[in-house]
């Protein structure tokens, strides 16, 4: 199987042929056909496995696909939503979103705690589609009105035990009241404790399990 075989838009293929990648991997041809069909997915990957692209990729087309129809003034709403739970990971998924889009009209940043909250408010000011963020952060930029999840299509948790580990829960909760309740939903975990189970029971609708 080849990345040409997804149906991706030739944007896309130029700039996963920029990052030198060849084939996808297990997880990449298991999820982005399920991505690709709306569906939510409850995904048990480990970092490593190319899950990255695996969600980022199918996300960027569905993005592409559906033109923005809302009536909000805004030019570039929120419309895609990656939760992780640190700094270091939302970066790192940042760059690869941001290589991934590159060639096509969608903009992607990051946001996270720990440094000055400005430069974050300049760059979505300037707008954009596709946001990633630490679950804290998030919600001081929702706090201060600097960011609208009114029109988020779809939410990414990503490392999902590791958020609750680290006591995200609650700011997770509030963050999934925040969002559309129409909306396409896809958490990874590399763990399914009770507690992992409850919280994909309480936003996931009728998911397709991915493991590899
Ligand atoms: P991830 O598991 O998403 O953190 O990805 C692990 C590493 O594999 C990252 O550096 C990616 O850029 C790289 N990668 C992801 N998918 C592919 C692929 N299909 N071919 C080659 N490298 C890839």
């Amino acid at each position: 199987i080849r990345f040409s075989d997804f149906g991706l838009s030739p944007d896309i293929l130029r700039a996963l042929n920029d990052q030198g990648y060849i084939n996808p991997t297990p997880i990449q041809a298991e999820a982005i056909p399920i991505v690709l069909q709306g569906r939510d997915v409850m995904g048990a990957a480990q970092t490593g496995t190319g899950k990255t692209a695996g969600f980022a990729l199918p996300i960027i087309q569905l993005l592409l696909a559906h033109a923005n129809t809302s009536a909000s003034p805004a030019r570039h709403p929120v419309r895609a939503l990656i939760l992780t739970p640190t700094r270091e990971l939302a970066d790192q998924v940042a760059e690869n979103v941001k290589a991934y889009c590159r060639h096509t009209a969608l903009r992607a940043t990051v946001v996270f705690g720990g440094i000055d909250m400005a430069p974050q408010t300049a760059a979505l000011r300037s707008g954009i589609e596709i946001v990633i963020a630490t679950p804290g952060r998030l919600l001081d930029h929702v706090q201060q009105k600097t960011i609208s999840l009114s029109q988020t299509q779809i939410l990414v948790m990503d490392e999902a035990d590791r958020m609750l580990d680290m006591g995200f829960l609650p700011d997770l909760q509030r963050i999934l009241n925040l969002l559309p309740k129409e909306r396409q939903s896809l958490m990874f975990s590399a763990t399914f404790s009770a507690e992992i189970k409850k919280l994909a029971g309480s936003f996931l609708k009728n998911p397709v399990t991915i493991e590899v």
